[in-house]
């Protein structure tokens, strides 16, 4: 028995504003992920292992702001953060501020399992990346026009941008059921558009974007990282089912259109619980989105209408 569940961000997506070429990129880069992480499940792989492939596939394509399709900074850099966690035993590995690493959340996998921290940043976490052989690109493999342009935008307004004009999350995320009965969760992101001051999301944080634990659900969140912070969301989600023994799909909901709603957070999350059961909710428009079990085919899905 497996499950994976996967999203490519969360915001205002809508039929008006999608090319039916630019959906079906979306949708092929989705399954193709999904088919990654597949893969290492239905082969007896791990949950870990196949969170990891899974964001590095999303990382490599250039339509998810996160590794190479990452959003620019006030500075014109490029600047991402990630996160890695299983759920048999708590380890997780981050890294946030960092540039020209080709796949952040290999970068916060080698954090977990090479080194005695859980959280590195900007110049440390590149020297240890390269003691650690991670691959590095030059700043032109982050280069597309679309983000320029967007950039561009956003400096003229004076604004600090959720990936795209319109509200969009790019975020990438992972969870994981595996044969054995662990759990693991990934998330990466370039951030916010024009961000600056060393601006860190929920994304890389330890139960707010990212968390996995086999007591309760791995969970991997995406929107308005701020909101996500404050609310500690991925964490929430788990202390719901642990403590107050409630279904995953409740507990997402209950954080997610309730809680967060409240606190004015757009955004969504993926998760999987520990018996299996999948769960994508989100408060925003739609939420690029899959899923695949032992048992059920690979399905992609971006508006709120299971379409
Ligand atoms: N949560 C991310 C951040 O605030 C953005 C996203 O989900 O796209 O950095």
């Amino acid at each position: 028995m497996f499950s994976l569940v996967i999203h490519g961000g969360a915001g205002t997506i809508t039929r008006a504003a999608m090319s039916p070429e630019k959906e079906l990129a979306y949708k092929q880069a989705l399954d193709q992920a999904l088919q990654v992480g597949e893969n290492i499940l239905r082969e007896g792989g791990t949950a870990l292992d196949a969170v990891e492939k899974v964001a590095i596939s999303l990382e490599d394509c250039e339509l998810f702001n996160a590794g190479r399709g990452s959003v620019f900074t006030a500075e014109g850099k490029h600047e991402m953060d990630a996160c890695i966690m299983r759920g048999d035993n708590l380890e997780a590995g981050a890294v946030a501020g960092i540039s020209n690493v080709k796949n952040p959340v290999q970068l916060a996998r080698a954090i977990m399992e090479k080194s005695e921290h859980v959280f590195l940043t900007g110049q440390g976490a590149l020297e240890f990346a390269k003691i650690n052989g991670i691959a590095m690109e030059p700043d032109a493999y982050f280069y597309s026009a679309f983000r320029y342009e967007q950039w561009q935008e956003a400096k003229a307004d004076g604004k600090i941008q959720l990936d795209h004009t319109e509200k969009k999350f790019g975020t990438i995320g992972a969870v994981a059921l595996d044969q054995y009965g662990n759990l693991a969760a990934s998330t990466s992101t370039g951030g916010m558009t024009n961000k600056r001051w060393g601006r860190v999301g929920d994304s890389p944080m330890v139960g707010a974007g990212t968390y996995a634990n086999n007591r309760s659900a791995a969970i991997s969140c995406t929107g308005h990282g701020e909101f996500f912070i404050r609310g500690v969301v991925a964490y929430d989600v788990a202390c719901l089912i642990e403590y107050q023994g409630l279904r995953l799909q409740e507990a997402c909901e209950k954080v997610i259109l309730d809680k967060m709603v409240k606190l004015g957070g757009e955004g969504g999350l993926v998760g999987v619980d520990s018996q299996g059961n999948t769960a994508m909710v989100f408060n925003s428009e739609g939420m690029y989105r899959g899923m695949v079990t032992h048992n059920t085919k690979r399905t992609v899905l971006i508006y709120s209408d299971s379409n």
